[in-house]
């Protein structure tokens, strides 16, 4: 199925409907195709152990949701609208959760400018959707971790562009960067600053996180050029929960790579509604390769791992409140 809502100028969000999934008609001269004003958030429902439907924490895509919004010059959604979009089309596809402890129900909120246009100003029409679809555990047989190629070529975001919203126009940017990690046999690519190329932004879907030597873990600040992660927020609350002193700080690439070599730095892992946590095995740049001790499965990393998705799966207590019972 799919939720869609309507917007107008002067009207607000109106006209919410759960309908058959299906092509959604479109005039050649629909702003979004043209100047791309787009926006979307992705998060999962999930079984709980006692047979139950549960999201985590939605009200942090909502909040996001209209952030990215804001940047994009596009009207803000209710927060009440959004989660009751997901509850709408939870209730509606749950036969498509699976029956997987692992798996879950992806869901993609998205809205987009309608309005029927040429020119560049922000549209007054928009339409926003819900669609959902199954996926299996992310990792089968057992947690496997990501290699990631360094671009020297391309950057994700400037201070003052959208780096800091989740509009489509980032990933589209982002796919020659992707095709170019590929191509050095990496899994994912990882951004360097744009003033500088001196300081790790994130990876391609994924926030970045280093454990340090003495047990504290470093993580680069949220500037306006990285994405505002979810499981990045939840990472730092849990870790500092558990005494560990938590840094927000720009990270050289040089810091980085020597760290590894003197022992300062002990496991790199990788962050994301996807996959949760994903140690970072090896990374590859055109100033060589290197590894963090092993390039495995770091014993913090996985703690924390183990942590987090026990809260989201109803399998240890939520002391945050985060997880968001449906039905
Ligand atoms: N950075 C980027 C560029 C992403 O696409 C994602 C995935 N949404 C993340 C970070 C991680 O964010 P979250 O933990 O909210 O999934």
């Amino acid at each position: 199925h799919m939720v869609t809502v309507r917007y107008a100028d002067g009207k607000g969000w109106y006209e919410p409907r759960v309908e058959a999934r299906g092509p959604i008609p479109m005039d050649p001269a629909s702003a979004v195709l043209h100047y791309a004003q787009e926006i979307f958030e992705g998060l999962k429902a999930y079984t709980t152990p006692d047979g139950g439907v549960a999201m985590f924490r939605p009200d942090a895509n909502a909040n996001r949701f209209n952030q990215s919004a804001a940047r994009m010059a596009m009207p803000a959604l209710p927060v009440e609208t959004f989660l009751q979009s997901l509850h709408e089309i939870i209730k509606i596809d749950r036969n498509w959760i699976p029956e997987d402890p692992e798996g879950s129900l992806y869901l993609r909120p998205f809205a987009y400018a309608s309005e029927v246009f040429l020119g560049v100003r922000p549209a007054n029409e928009y339409l926003y959707l819900v669609i959902a679809s199954p996926v299996g555990p992310y990792f089968s047989g057992g947690v496997k971790p990501v290699s990631i190629w360094v671009t020297p070529d391309f950057t994700r975001a400037a201070p003052g562009g959208t780096g800091a919203a989740k509009c489509g126009g980032n990933y589209a940017a982002g796919l020659s960067a992707q095709a170019e990690a590929s191509e050095h046999g990496c899994d994912q690519v990882v951004y360097l600053d744009a003033v500088e190329r001196k300081y790790i932004d994130e990876l391609g879907g994924m926030n970045v996180f280093l454990v340090l030597d003495d047990g504290s873990l470093i993580t680069p600040p949220l500037t306006g050029t990285i994405l505002p992660g979810i499981t990045r927020d939840s990472v730092i609350k849990l870790a500092e929960r558990a005494g560990r002193k938590v840094e927000e700080r720009p990270i050289s690439l040089q810091e980085w790579r020597e760290g590894a070599a003197s022992g300062r730095v002990r496991e790199a892992f990788a962050c994301g509604t996807a996959a949760v946590i994903t140690p970072i095995g090896t990374i590859k740049s055109e100033d060589g390769d290197f590894t963090v001790a092993d390039g495995g499965s770091g014993e913090v990393t996985m703690a924390i791992r183990k942590e987090l998705v026990d809260i989201q799966r109803g399998r240890a207590e939520d002391p945050f409140g985060w997880v968001h019972r449906v039905l």
